[in-house]
């Protein structure tokens, strides 16, 4: 019997083809670093070709909130293929989209009203932006007012426009630097979530209004959780003063809630930390429990009609999948699971095994700090990670945990037993416990 360790060396790049042929996210073919090859996956673990098994810390980038191989979601989805698995949203539609949009509009804001099903998260940002723009210069009058705004940080997905307005330095932006259009940033909120409102987050705001807002269409910005940009929680004070300097200036807010939708942070959307709404939200990931990819983006009738009065009079967008009955038929299943469990009492239990689990990581040397929120958990240590070296001690530990820069964190499929929960922490304790892991 091979123990994990040395089943982990025989694992990595087992498959070398893979290692030559296929690009994985954000490395080179010349020297990509180590995958591992999943054969099966089930509730919180995945099964490695040797048989090794992971408990999943990252539900597949926060997608898998039931859990992988999830026996309704399975049905939903054979029950769909035995229909159409698609059939285009041009001139056409399906019970399954109707009924998703219906779930939806019960769970978003109450001022939300009108769904565009897009493809992708970074696909909504997208059409969020181009949904602003068009709404922006038809109310105002003035085809200047097609700039965005942001908060340094911050993440919204890998194509053209969601790039631009990714954090400056931590994004894409020296890679594509000129390529990009130039957007308005404002620094990164300092005031703490579960700590006190500080006055520099409010003046670096209004600062950004005066200067910028005659030509801003929007303020973007992921609520209260930023991601993939630094895993950073804060103040809900800065949403709510946000919305009152868009109201003042004639801006319109946009939430990416990508990322912190469907309870991840506790609250069904990230925005009822604040109780503000947004004029437009865009949600994925969640959305189809990690099964399809798919994603909507939401807005006020006020908004919807000012497209329509817009010069061309119709929002521009429409893509192939849109609204695809497959994705929709599934996120209607994973929407109905939601609602007839106790959501918030389920991700409170997860936050509070995580608190009291990753505590011991904050006397741990090379860590700077440590945070939780709903059901996710940062260490955040003193410098970048190794993902190479880390994930090979995963592996040997047999748990699933993707780093990224100086943040190890994890955000596990909500239906995660206390024991597999447990275990996920110590060995993520145990791993940044040996600095040579990372
Ligand atoms: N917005 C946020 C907040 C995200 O976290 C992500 C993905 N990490 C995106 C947008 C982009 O989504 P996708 O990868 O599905 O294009």
């Amino acid at each position: 019997m091979q123990n994990n360790t040395e089943k982990a060396q025989t694992n990595l790049n087992q498959d070398s083809w893979d290692r030559v042929h296929l690009w994985h996210p954000y490395t080179s073919t010349s020297d990509p670093l180590p995958t591992y090859k999943v054969s099966r996956a089930e509730g919180c673990e995945l099964e490695l070709a040797d048989g090794t098994r992971l408990i999943d810390g990252m539900s597949s980038w926060w997608c898998v909130i039931h859990g992988y191989n999830n026996k309704r979601l399975n049905a939903a989805a054979a029950e769909q293929l035995g229909r159409m698995s698609h059939v285009m949203f041009g001139g056409l539609t399906h019970e399954p989209a109707i009924e998703l949009g219906k779930l939806l509009l019960k769970m978003a804001p109450a001022s939300m009203d009108c769904i565009f099903y897009a493809d992708s998260g970074s696909v909504a940002v997208e059409v969020a932006m181009k949904m602003a723009v068009q709404a922006a210069v038809s109310r105002s009058g003035n085809p200047q007012k097609t700039d965005f705004a942001t908060i340094r940080g911050g993440y919204h997905g890998d194509t053209w426009n969601a790039m631009s307005v990714c954090d400056p330095v931590t994004g894409m932006h020296t890679m594509f630097g000129s390529a990009l259009p130039v957007r308005f940033f404002a620094p990164k909120p300092v005031s703490r979530f579960d700590g006190e409102w500080r006055q520099e987050d409010a003046r670096n705001l209004e600062e950004l209004f005066e200067k910028h807002s005659s030509t801003l269409a929007a303020f973007i910005l992921e609520p209260i959780v930023q991601g993939a940009g630094g895993m950073w929680f804060y103040h809900p004070e800065y949403l709510r003063l946000l919305r009152k300097l868009c109201d003042r200036y004639g801006v319109l807010l946009i939430f990416d809630e990508i990322a912190t939708g469907f309870w991840r942070t506790g609250k069904c959307f990230a925005w009822e930390h604040a109780g503000v709404e947004p004029d437009i939200m865009c949600i994925g990931k969640g959305l189809t429990a990690g099964y399809l990819t798919m994603s909507a983006v939401l807005t006020s009738r006020a908004v919807a009609d000012s497209i329509s009065a817009s010069e061309a009079g119709v929002m521009m967008h429409g893509p192939t999948f849109m609204a695809n009955p497959l994705s929709c038929a599934i996120a209607v299943e994973s929407a109905k699971m939601l609602a007839e469990q106790d959501m918030a009492s389920r991700i409170a239990e997860i936050e509070g095994i995580l608190k009291t689990e990753l505590a011991p990581a904050a006397n741990l040397a090379g860590v700077s700090d440590v945070r939780v929120l709903g059901a996710i958990g940062v260490v955040e240590v003193d410098r970048p990670v190794d993902v190479g070296k880390f994930q090979k001690a995963c592996v040997a530990h047999g748990v699933w945990i993707r780093p990224f820069g100086r943040n190890v964190y994890i955000m596990p499929p909500y239906v995660i037993s206390t024991t597999q929960l447990k275990a996920l922490c110590k060995g993520l304790i145990e791993i940044i416990t040996d600095e040579g892991n990372y």
